[in-house]
């Protein structure tokens, strides 16, 4: 199970926690200054980032309190969480040791399968000898 590090209890549970959207959406000091397009965009438009994403979340079922994380969208992991109010700490994208570097190799080894099926499939119309290739061309592809 994924543990989420509340700021205030420490590591627990993702179930006793939800999900608040985009972090650091500042409210405007002066609603009544704001275009009608400027104060759509601040309650509609959020970022969609690939990668590391500044999050509020709440430990719902827990302290009950909300604070900000690091989340990279495309691991699921969080790089930092820290109190409402705090500066965002700075976090390189590829910072996570056990998981970055590990989530970039699969792609790499798909492509390579993708690419040497390919070639495989040319070897096996010309020598026929293809069959010890295939599961290992089959095993990369999986990812
Ligand atoms: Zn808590």
């Amino acid at each position: 199970m994924l543990l989420i590090e509340c700021p205030y209890c420490g590591k627990r549970p993702e179930l006793e926690f939800g999900h608040g959207g985009q972090a650091h959406v500042a409210r405007a000091k002066n609603p009544a200054d704001l275009s009608a397009q400027e104060w759509a965009d601040f309650l509609y438009m959020r970022s969609n980032i690939k990668g590391v994403h500044a999050e509020r979340w709440r430990h719902t079922h827990g302290c009950g309190r909300f604070f900000n994380a690091l989340r990279d969208t495309t691991t699921d992991h969080f790089l930092a969480t820290y109190k409402s109010g705090e500066p965002q700490p700075a976090v390189a994208a590829g910072a996570v040791g056990d998981g970055g570097g590990a989530a970039g190799a699969p792609d790499d080894g798909g492509r390579d399968g993708g690419a040497g099926t390919g070639s495989t499939s040319g070897d096996r119309g010309g020598a026929g000898g293809g069959s010890a290739e295939a599961p290992a061309g089959g095993a990369q592809v999986r990812p």
